[in-house]
């Protein structure tokens, strides 16, 4: 009998891909079913080679932590690069965040006086949004398909959140379709070319199958958003965020869940004096374990 092949086309481009590495859901153990990474050798992304048929089952309630608006004013201090990075390229309009899960963003955008909306998946965080912040979401998982009907926006902003969605390019579109002349898609994902990546292969945390069906290269996500008509303006994976998820990832990939407090406890510190040694290389040449994009519409009097 014939088994059905994965397949072996890139979504993306339809280039031929390899197989990258097999592994499991080492992040949240919602099962012991084994994953393959395949990849693309025209545009370098990895994806999901078998999309398991119903992902909700990876996104356990607890996903999100779904804190009050003081606790959320005072976790989001830490994350104060976010609002800092789209501040420096859009000024103060409309602004959709897709996939403000906790709201650290969120609430940092509405403090800066972005008229805020948000495309959020999970009900519960959904809800707590809505009622902490009393800002319009819509609840649904596939955001290129409300992209429009909320626009136009000055802004677009998805961290983390690229990586997770079925059809990335897509959603590219969408967003390219739905700014307003001038204004900024801000992106943060995990980055393929990671040295982290390179040495950890399927156990690097930042992988996170099944949940990650795509690791896209910077390269590829600016080159589809030049063919929508959209510039790269800015491009790091040293800015706070980037450099965190590199801690995050040495400290991740020693933990043992279930461990005692103060085995986690060791973990935490090894993993953040091996980031320490790796700084060097990490910090180099685009290796960090996450990179920030924006990519902006041209002005209309420029077109
Ligand atoms: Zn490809």
């Amino acid at each position: 009998m014939d088994v059905p092949r994965p397949a072996l086309r890139c979504p993306l481009c339809a280039g031929p891909t390899e197989h990258a590495f097999t592994t499991h859901d080492r992040n949240r153990a919602c099962s012991d079913v084994p994953f393959d990474y395949r990849r693309c050798s025209e545009c370098a992304a990895l994806h999901l080679g078998e999309v398991p048929e119903d992902l909700s089952a990876y996104y356990p309630s607890a996903y999100f932590v779904l804190p009050g608006l003081e606790e959320l004013r005072e976790r989001a201090v830490p994350e104060r690069h976010r609002m800092q990075i789209v501040a420096r390229h859009a000024e103060p309009g409309r602004l959709i965040e897709i996939g403000p899960g906790d709201g650290l963003f969120a609430i940092q955008a509405l403090d800066a006086g972005f008229e805020m909306v948000a495309i959020e998946p999970d009900p519960a965080a959904a809800a707590n949004l809505r009622d902490v912040l009393g800002i319009e979401i819509v609840e649904s998982a596939a955001p290129e398909e409300e992209l429009a009907a909320l626009g136009p926006a000055q802004a677009i902003v998805a961290w983390h959140v690229i990586e997770h969605v079925p059809r990335p390019w897509a959603l590219l579109e969408a967003a390219a379709a739905t700014l307003e002349p001038g204004g900024v898609l801000v992106l943060a994902t995990p980055n393929p070319r990671a040295f982290g990546l390179r040495v950890l292969g399927a156990r690097w945390p930042h992988v996170d199958a099944p949940r990650h069906l795509f690791l896209l290269p910077h390269d590829a996500v600016i080159a589809r958003g030049r063919a929508l008509g959209l510039e790269p303006v800015a491009l790091t994976a040293t800015d706070r965020g980037g450099l965190g998820w590199n801690a995050f990832a040495w400290r991740y990939v020693l933990r043992r869940p279930g461990a005692s407090w103060p085995r986690e406890r060791l973990a935490h510190i090894a993993g953040d004096a091996i980031a320490r040694v790796l700084a060097p290389v990490e910090r180099h040449g685009l290796r960090g374990a996450a990179y920030t994009l924006v990519l902006r519409k041209p002005p209309a009097s420029d077109s």
